[in-house]
């Protein structure tokens, strides 16, 4: 199936639908437009789509754009989207007062077409590139998994909100058997290879989004299951140990079985106030160098 590269969107709010139609026109063969006719619409919509520029309009009844602004930038869900004031208040302290309030542009009405054409391609594509940067500032560049800093705030997040909601929590450790033989055997290059599938074929073995799947170290990784408790873990765990033997990577080298396989150590808890993570994470650790030294190529857990 082949699918179109995604569109930037484009929020347009004025409270004149003849504006919004002017740039309308100009910007709806490039982009996904939204539209909005008053200040809280607008804030609605932001909050609830993913937006790559608003282009806001000053003087409206109700909230005026410089209050939309300030709501937008106060907001941590709406704060990164650059705003662009479309004006008929053509003065420098109008202008100053926009770009003040953390808007990256300020055109005059009426726009004209290339200009604001041009402008808006500027802006969208330097908030492309921070989004670019944030994403990959969370991810491991070799498997595409979540990275170890992300894991790091990710459970310390959902051990809040299971403090909050008392929920349970899981955790499985794993790690590839006998890898270090592995790249003797095949070179560095192809452990790297080994890694992306691993990695991928374990993603596929989590089914819920509230899951994360980061890269712990080397060939170690890690799963976060929020709400979940020990039977759930270990149905989890089951799955990625017959994930990873369906992808029948050959390993002639292992004590283990002829190909890769994983050891799993899973652990859970209820997280209570003032309580740490670490113990949970500690006993997922015990737990997996105790299927290490069981026979490797499976899983053993623990409810604390
Ligand atoms: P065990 O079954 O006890 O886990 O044995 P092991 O050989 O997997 O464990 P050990 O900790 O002795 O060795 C881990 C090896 O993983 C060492 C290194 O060669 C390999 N490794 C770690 N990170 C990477 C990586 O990013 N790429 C590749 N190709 N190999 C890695
Ligand atoms: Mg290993
Ligand atoms: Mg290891």
């Amino acid at each position: 199936m082949t699918q179109a590269k995604q569109q930037a969107a484009i929020l347009i709010v004025d409270d004149v639908p003849g504006n919004i139609r002017t740039l309308v026109e100009i910007l709806h063969a490039d982009y996904e437009i939204y539209m909005a006719t008053n200040g809280q619409d607008a804030i609605d919509i932001a909050l609830s789509n993913k937006l790559d520029l608003i282009l806001l309009d000053v003087i409206m009844p109700e909230m005026d754009g410089y209050e939309v602004c300030k709501k937008l930038k106060d907001n941590p869900t709406t704060c990164e989207v650059p705003i662009i004031f479309v004006s008929g208040q053509n003065d420098e302290i109008h202008e100053a007062q926009g770009l003040e309030l953390g808007a990256v542009d300020y055109i005059s009405k009426p726009a004209k077409p290339a200009i604001l054409k041009a402008r808006v391609k500027n802006h969208i594509e330097t908030k492309q590139r921070k989004d670019m940067l944030a994403s990959l500032s969370i991810i491991d560049s070799l498997t595409g998994v979540a990275n170890r800093r992300h894991f790091d705030n990710f459970l310390d997040q959902e051990w809040r909100r299971g403090i909050r909601g008392s929920l349970g929590m899981a955790i499985i450790m794993l790690d590839i058997d006998h890898f270090k033989k592995y790249n003797d055997h095949f070179g560095h290059g192809e452990g790297d290879e080994c890694l992306k599938k691993v990695a991928n074929a374990l993603e596929g073995s989590m089914q819920r989004s509230t899951d994360l799947l980061a890269r712990y170290g080397g060939e170690e990784f890690v799963a976060v299951l929020p709400q979940v408790e020990l039977d759930g873990a270990e149905i989890v765990a089951k799955k990625m140990c017959d994930a990873i033997a369906d992808l029948k990577i050959d390993h002639p080298t292992s004590d283990t079985a002829n190909h890769v396989t994983i050891s799993l150590g899973c652990a859970s808890i209820f997280p209570t106030r003032g309580s740490s993570s670490t113990p949970l994470l500690d006993a997922a650790d015990q737990m997996l160098y105790n299927a290490k030294n069981s026979g490797r190529n499976q899983f053993k857990s623990i409810v604390l």
